[in-house]
């Protein structure tokens, strides 16, 4: 696929772009990201821009070697992953690695591999990658992907070119879900609770989502600082343990998000498919009210990741949501 098709990192990819006209590749790389954000999509097509007979800067995606790259079947290309009930990979797997870089490439200029995920290298298999690292036989392209490259060896590390992958927007997680034939009701509503990461979209359970939403949205549209019953039970019902309770908390972040943008006077919102409540949720308060409410619900999530006490966070936020301000 061609660079434009990736979404949510066009600074790294202007930069890899760059290096690919002026020929000054790195021999390694690290992508460092969540799982899902796009690091392996750009790998390859990083690789497949090598590789490309068509154009110097980008994949063109009809030469025989872009195409024998999007059907996962080039054989110059090595991936590497623990194998099969196994939790590490290999110094074995990584010795076979450096055999098959050493020979000649069958088509393409060079040879390529990803190791995925490079963390779970073991110690004696870092090492013996070392070498290679600093000189890839027959100019090799190595690149590791890892979620954390603090958990590699720093030897490894100061051998590769680091690029940093930012988690996605729900914007963009949206339109690679509707892009992977996701009915446009589904992605909307697993979308905003992905944290950025496509492949966490594909797993959640659009089903259960629906009905999560449907409670919290009724709930939060009840809070009445003159009942203040409507304050605790919320609190009540919908906290739980803690992922539970920031699960909730990602999903009043992106109704507010959603109703601060309409507050502003666009129409483009994530949560489409609950257009009519995230509309009273804009119109009950006043833009700069909804902002401040954004920002408390933002405070809330920080302070329950550093282990406050869900149920009391929520009671304390549900009472500055159901307080009148304008
Ligand atoms: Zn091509």
């Amino acid at each position: 696929m061609p660079f434009a098709d990736i979404l949510g990192h066009d600074r790294i990819i202007e930069v890899l772009r760059r290096s690919l006209r002026s020929g000054k590749t790195a021999h390694s790389y690290l992508f460092e990201g969540i799982p899902g954000c796009g690091r392996r999509k750009t790998a390859l097509t990083l690789i497949q821009a090598l590789f490309c007979t068509a154009l110097a800067d980008d994949a063109c995606g009809v030469c025989p070697s872009c195409r024998k790259i999007d059907a996962g079947n080039h054989p110059d290309i090595h991936l590497v992953a623990p194998l099969p009930d196994k939790r590490d990979i290999s110094i074995e797997q990584l010795r076979d690695l450096q055999h098959e870089l050493a020979l000649r490439p069958y088509e393409a200029p060079r040879k390529a591999c990803i190791i995925d995920p490079a963390e779970r290298m073991s110690v004696s298999a870092a090492n013996s990658l070392l070498k290679t690292l600093e000189e890839p036989p027959g100019d090799a392209l190595i690149i590791l992907l890892t979620e954390n490259a603090g958990m590699l060896l720093s030897t490894v590390r100061s051998r590769c070119q680091l690029i940093r992958f930012a988690p996605l927007s729900p914007e963009h997680v949206l339109t690679l879900l509707e892009r992977n034939g996701m009915e446009p009701e589904a992605a909307a509503l697993v979308a905003p609770m992905s944290g950025g990461s496509l492949k966490r979209a594909l797993e959640l359970d659009n089903e259960a989502l629906a009905v999560r939403r449907e409670a919290v949205l009724s709930r939060v549209g009840q809070l009445n600082i003159n009942r203040i019953a409507t304050v605790f039970d919320a609190a009540e019902e919908l906290s739980g343990n803690r992922d539970a309770t920031l699960e909730l908390l990602d999903m009043l972040l992106s109704f507010y998000r959603d109703a601060v943008h309409l507050g502003a006077g666009s129409g483009e919102i994530v949560n489409r498919s609950a257009r009519a409540a995230i509309e009273s949720i804009a119109t009950r308060r006043s833009l700069p009210r909804n902002l401040e409410l954004l920002e408390h619900i933002y405070e809330t999530r920080r302070s329950v990741q550093r282990n406050a006490n869900p149920k009391l966070a929520l009671d304390q936020l549900f009472m500055t949501m159901a307080d009148g301000g304008r």
